[in-house]
């Protein structure tokens, strides 16, 4: 086992990685920006290195300040976290090419699924069912015409290297195809530098549904079940649930039995999810995340799992030491994500935190890394607090949230709290029966 590991992030996730390191008995070291001097996951690591100014292209992506960190304090390994570096095959390879383990999957898998063409074609191969579209990447406009015919309108042009929701258009007929290519591959060359696009059917009610894995370094791959992650606004997941309301126990054993053995031919190790559009009972494959993710405590909730300490002990050569039997599910989990935002709007609001008190009692877990008198940074991601619950059942979970959220006071900034009351609120939600297009209409009805 490793006896320090330096963690390549900050907020919540920092802190996750933290607790995780310290349970294992291994010490820390904490990364951070001139912005983050006071932020708690500086205060609570053993030690702490600060790597540049607050822009994160000069700190929490500056590759050549995170690894004179490593190598200053002796650190074995490195957690990415999620976002800045967390998928970046270069910085993987740089990584392990100083002789410390990246704690996730190899940099050949990385970049492998970060091709999104790669990933489909890939997927396809080991078995994995896609959403019907081209067959790699269009090579003109022409080809999009002819293979939006045959699969049917509406579609959507996608770009391979796409994320965040960006590089992505829908030509809902024929008459829109020749925009909707010029417009996402002139996004995605300014975007991403990569102006490679493919089209997807563009499902109108599916549900954003995805698969938690973890594999060793010797074959092993079990999966810990679904995520429900539909409630979507321009892309970005706002509330999360382990298990969906519309996957059987007998659905979730079918598609996780595909994943893991397509993950196990491919020699995938560490953590990994497999997202899918779920329609009229078909789950289509659309992407691939290489680390681990934002919503993953639903996950550890509902199986019992560390997620974090499994990532470190794989990292480190350890065997999963179970098999799929042994996972078990139980009870039904919901995430809360507490963005620093404005609940109408969306206008990110950071600012000085005036009084913090986090919800507690049964069942309930707060993952932040806020305290009172904390400063949110505007540099940086809006989220700045999740609030987990697990209870026997749904409906239990559901009044559970609405407890939690409260008791949450987060004075002098505005978050989304307000938004979350009236989703749990809402008779639709509460029956389980929404798409990821529910959100958005939601959040433009009045209320
Ligand atoms: P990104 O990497 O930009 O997040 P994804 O491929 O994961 O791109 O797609 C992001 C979101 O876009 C999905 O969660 C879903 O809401 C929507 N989406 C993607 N593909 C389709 C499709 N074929 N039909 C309908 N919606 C889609």
């Amino acid at each position: 086992m490793f006896s320090k590991i330096l963690i390549a992030n900050r907020g919540e996730i920092a802190l996750r990685v933290l607790r995780a390191c310290r349970e294992l008995g291994i010490k820390t070291v904490a990364v951070h920006s001139t912005a983050d001097e006071d932020a708690m996951h500086v205060r609570l690591a053993d030690e702490a290195v600060c790597i540049g100014p607050p822009a994160a292209r000069e700190s929490y992506l500056n590759v050549a300040a995170i690894l004179s960190a490593a190598t200053i304090t002796g650190a074995e390994a490195i957690h990415p976290g999620y976002g800045f570096l967390s998928e970046n095959a270069d910085f993987a390879e740089t990584v392990e090419a100083h002789g410390l383990a990246f704690i996730g999957p190899t940099a050949e898998h990385i970049r492998m699924m970060g091709d999104k063409i790669t990933a489909k074609t890939t997927m396809e191969m080991l078995g994995v069912p896609l959403v019907p579209g081209s067959d790699g990447e269009l090579k003109s406009l022409d080809e999009a015409r002819t293979v939006a015919e045959q699969v049917g309108y509406p579609v959507l042009i996608k770009a391979t290297a796409g994320g965040g929701g960006r590089g992505m258009k829908v030509a809902r007929d024929a008459s829109e195809i020749e925009e909707a290519w010029s417009v996402a591959r002139t996004e995605a060359r300014t975007a991403f530098g990569n102006d490679a696009v493919y089209l997807e059917k563009y499902l109108d009610k599916p549900r954003h549904i995805e698969l938690q894995i973890l594999g060793d370094n010797y074959g092993n791959v079990v999966h810990f079940g679904e995520r429900d992650c539909s409630l979507q606004r321009r892309h970005q997941k706002l509330l999360e649930e382990a298990g969906s309301p519309a996957i059987t126990a007998e659905q979730r054993d079918t598609i996780g039995k595909t994943v893991t053995d397509a993950l196990s031919k491919m020699g995938y190790r560490n953590a990994g999810t497999l997202e899918f559009l779920y329609q009229d009972g078909q789950f289509c494959f659309i992407e691939m995340n290489t680390r681990l993710q934002v919503e993953h405590p639903v996950t550890e909730m509902v199986c019992d799992v560390d997620l974090v300490r499994e990532q470190i002990r794989i990292a480190a050569g350890e065997k999963l030491g179970y098999t799929q039997s042994d996972v078990t599910f139980s009870g039904h989990a919901i995430e809360c994500r507490i963005n620093a935002e404005d609940p109408d709007t969306f206008a990110p609001c950071p600012g000085t935190v005036a009084v913090y008190h986090a919800p507690g009692g049964l069942g309930v877990r707060i993952d932040s890394a806020l305290y009172t008198g904390y400063k949110v940074p505007p540099y940086y991601d809006s989220m700045i607090a999740k609030v987990i619950v697990h209870a026997p059942t749904r409906a239990e979970a559901i009044a559970r949230m609405h407890r939690a959220l409260d008791e949450f006071v987060v004075e002098g900034i505005k978050t989304v709290i307000p938004l979350h009351r009236r989703i749990l609120a809402d008779p639709e939600f509460q029956k389980g029966d929404y798409t990821i297009h529910w959100l958005e209409q939601f959040t433009a009805r009045p209320h």
